[in-house]
Formats: C-alpha cells, sequence, structure tokens
C-alpha cells in the first residue's frame, strides 16, 4: 500500500495549484497550432516548453523531432521518463501539445490564445485539449514527488490535431521509450465535471465508394422513364436496404456490440437531441440504449453523392453514380472485415438487377478497453476516492487512432484513456473550455492511480 492517501495528495494539489494554472496561461500563450505547420518553429518551441515543465516534476525529459514514414521531418515531440525502482512497474503518461486552429477569433467570448479564468471555468483554444491532459500529468507527478512508486515515461505528441502522421514510425524508433505495463492517454474526458469516466471503447471506420450504373448514356426521362429507374433512385433504394423498419443496420457481417463493461447510465435523450440540434418530430433510428447506438453498434453514413445539382437540372434519367459512404464499426470489429461484409451487401441487394462495384477505401481500428485488467479495476477506484462519486463510464462513437495503433505495438499493456474534457469543454469549437475543479480532481485521481499501480 502507498503511503499517501487522498487527503495528503488533494492538500498537495492545492498547494501546487497556482504553478498548474499558470501552466495553462502559458501554455495557451504558445498558440501551437499544428495545422499551421507541424515541424514549425512555434511547435518546436511548445515542444521545449513542455519538456521544462516536466523536468520541474521530476522527468528527464527531450524534445526529438519524429520523422514520416517517407523520411521527411514530422512532428516535435516530448519524450521523458523518470526510473524509481527497475523493478516496479511502468507507467507511459500520454497527452498531446499541438491545439485545434481557431478559424474566427470574433465568435469566441474570450481571446482564444489568453487563457481567461471565468467562475468555475478557464477559458482558451488547447486548455482542454489537451493542456489539460498536460496539466494532470504534470499536477499528478507533482504532488506524488519522490513518494512516485512506479516507473514513469512521458510521451507529449505534436502532431494529434493532424492525425498523428509521423506516430508510428517514432515509436518504433523509440520502442523503449514506450514499452510499458500501463499506458494512460489523457486525451478524453469525463461525463461530467462532477463524474469521473474512463473512456471504454472508439469505434473503428472505413470508407466505401459505391458505384451505381442503370444505363450506358443517359436519356430523356419522358421517353423512357417509368421502365428504367434512375441510378439516383437505384442508389436510394440501395442505401435504404442497408436498414430494417427500425432503422437498425442489417447488413449481416457488420457486427453490433453493447457497451464496454456494461452501462451504468444511458444517453439522455433530451440532451442529445438538444446536443445535435434535431428536429423535433424525428424518432431516433435503431433500438436498444442510446449508448450502443452512439458508441458500440455500427452506423453508415452517406458522406458524398455525385448528383446533378437542382440548379439546372433537365429531364434526363441519370446513368450513374457514385455514393461514398462511411461506416463505423464496432470496436472490436476489423473495419476490414466490416467492409468487405457491406460491400458484399450490395453488390447482392443491387435494385432491379442494376450494376453496382464498390472500391473500398482506408481503414481504421477501434478499440475496446479490458474492462477486467487491474489497472481498470485500480482508475476506477481511484476516480471515485478522488470525485467522492461513483465513476459513469463512457464509449466514444469516433475514433483515436494512435490508440489502437499504441495498443497493436504494445498488446500487453493496459491502456486507460481519461482526460480533462466535460460536455461543456467545446474542444474543437470556439470558447473551449476548462472545468478547473474537474481538473483538480483529475489530478488527485491521478496520482491516486499511480500510487495504486505501485503495489
Ligand atoms: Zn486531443
Amino acid at each position: 500500500m502507498t503511503a499517501v492517501n487522498v487527503d495528503e495528495i488533494r492538500a498537495r494539489v492545492d498547494e501546487d495549484w497556482q504553478r498548474i494554472v499558470d501552466l495553462l496561461v502559458r501554455k495557451t500563450a504558445l498558440q501551437s497550432i499544428s495545422a499551421e505547420g507541424i515541424t514549425g518553429e512555434r511547435m518546436r518551441r511548445s515542444a521545449e516548453f513542455v519538456a521544462e515543465e516536466l523536468r520541474l516534476v521530476g522527468i528527464d525529459a527531450k524534445v526529438a523531432q519524429a520523422h514520416n514514414a517517407d523520411g521527411t521531418p514530422g512532428a516535435w515531440e516530448v519524450i521523458g521518463s523518470r526510473v524509481v525502482d527497475p523493478e516496479a512497474p511502468t507507467v507511459l503518461l500520454y497527452a498531446h501539445h499541438d491545439v485545434q486552429p481557431v478559424p474566427d477569433p470574433s465568435v469566441w467570448d474570450t481571446e482564444p490564445f489568453v487563457a481567461t479564468e471565468v467562475g468555475e471555468r478557464m477559458f482558451g483554444r488547447g486548455v482542454a485539449d489537451d493542456g489539460g491532459g498536460i496539466a494532470i500529468h504534470s499536477g499528478a507527478l507533482k504532488a506524488l514527488g519522490d513518494d512516485l512508486g512506479v516507473n514513469v515515461k512521458v510521451f507529449i505528441e505534436g502532431e494529434e490535431e493532424m492525425g498523428s502522421p509521423s506516430f508510428i514510425p517514432f515509436i518504433e524508433e523509440h520502442r523503449d521509450e514506450f514499452a510499458a505495463d500501463v499506458i494512460v492517454v489523457a486525451d478524453s474526458g469525463n461525463w461530467s465535471a462532477d463524474i469521473p469516466s474512463l473512456t471504454t471503447s472508439l469505434r473503428g471506420n472505413t470508407t466505401l465508394d459505391v458505384h451505381v450504373k442503370v444505363l450506358e448514356h443517359p436519356v430523356h426521362s419522358g421517353q423512357y422513364g417509368g421502365p428504367i429507374l434512375d441510378a439516383n433512385t437505384l442508389a436510394a433504394m440501395l442505401i435504404a436496404s442497408m436498414y430494417d423498419e427500425n432503422g437498425d443496420m442489417r447488413v449481416p457481417g457488420v457486427d453490433a456490440e453493447e457497451p464496454v463493461g456494461g452501462l451504468q447510465r444511458d444517453l439522455d435523450e433530451a440532451t442529445v437531441r438538444e446536443d445535435a440540434g434535431i428536429v423535433p418530430s424525428y424518432r431516433l433510428a435503431g433500438t436498444g440504449s442510446i449508448a450502443a447506438r452512439m458508441w458500440t453498434k455500427p452506423s453508415v453514413t452517406v458522406i458524398g453523392f455525385d448528383a446533378h445539382p437542382v440548379e439546372g437540372s433537365f429531364n434526363v434519367i441519370a446513368h450513374e453514380t457514385t455514393f461514398r459512404l462511411s461506416l463505423r464499426t464496432a470496436p472490436n470489429q476489423e473495419p476490414e472485415r466490416a467492409q468487405r461484409a457491406l460491400a458484399d451487401y450490395l453488390v447482392a441487394h443491387a435494385p432491379f438487377g442494376c450494376e453496382v462495384s464498390v472500391t473500398p477505401g482506408e481503414n481504421g481500428m477501434g478499440w475496446a478497453m479490458d474492462p477486467n485488467a487491474e489497472a481498470t479495476r485500480d482508475a476506477l477506484e481511484a476516480m471515485e476516492e478522488a470525485f467522492g462519486c461513483a465513476p459513469v463510464n463512457k464509449g466514444e462513437g469516433g475514433s483515436i487512432p494512435f490508440i489502437p495503433e499504441l495498443q497493436r505495438i504494445f498488446p500487453d499493456a493496459q491502456v486507460l484513456v481519461t482526460g480533462p474534457e466535460d460536455p461543456k469543454a467545446n474542444a474543437h469549437s470556439p470558447n473551449e473550455s476548462i472545468s478547473l475543479p474537474g481538473l483538480r480532481k483529475n489530478i488527485v485521481t491521478e496520482a491516486l492511480l499511480l500510487a495504486k499501480l505501485a503495489r
């Protein structure tokens, strides 16, 4: 057991609080927008800043430039470590130091790159995503100080918002600096500022371009309309054939799963309606919990459709069309398998025997937490102690591509996805913010987790 209890850790975090707030303020001012140049000077300075902050909390940190698969220069990464005992478990702490761009500062209520406290929240680009992750790691390491009982490795990435193009080559090059028993990815968030969560799953993603052809060339709709349906209508029939009458996908071989580790609380329909801006008359498609529908069951979206624009349209039967499908796949299904199953289904369900051909696109694997892993149980306990209430876990309908990649490269590592965000954080949007009481509890949680993992 560890010598430090939750009250002691809380007191230490309180004592350190002004430093943590200052870190966020200074980090925000650096404007580390990777979209404006991953290899640029701003990103390098941001990495140097983070490395220096990590040194202040006992991490031997350095900045290294990654290389893309083709050998060209990549992101400015921060890596570091602190070895306390070669026999003790090793924990890798992940966050990223790049931030999203601010296309229109005028829609912000505060200056995006001047971190500003308003009530219990701090506003600024990157204060939550993922400055908050850096603050959590820094605060937890400082709180434990010489009571740290695990070896720590740190990786603060410089291009997460750009899809991590040099991430894999960088890990392969620095394998030893990454190898760990437990990986804590602090780039997600909690159910609310007061209710902690582990992120239990991510869906995978795949795309397919579907080509529908009925005629060798367009013909007059007055002359041939009737026996010959236009390619757009046939495509619409094909799209509709993927659903049953309840709006559930019914494509054999495209798996559906239930929320990983059980569902403590379903998503609230009214909140989902309000957040997404759903028109009042619309009934939610599909059956079962909303959480499963949004996190662990597949969903398919038509994201592109080549049809003639309304403006300038005339009386012809379109002879062919192409549409693009984006398929979100269940966390544990290989996206290639789902992609193949969907492609086979579409070809087999060609309405009236029109020609349907499918061009497969890119695949990204999903991810599911191991709910029974020791580190998972430690994290849930730490959350309950730090927040004073039971965690409500949540999934993620989208993907964080590097997490399944990390899991693939280090299959034995227990991956925990935590983070500073909450539903009000507005990551990637105007008026991004972080809950300061929430951040404090997140720091206490991570310090407690590291203490528990030391056992
Ligand atoms: Zn992020």
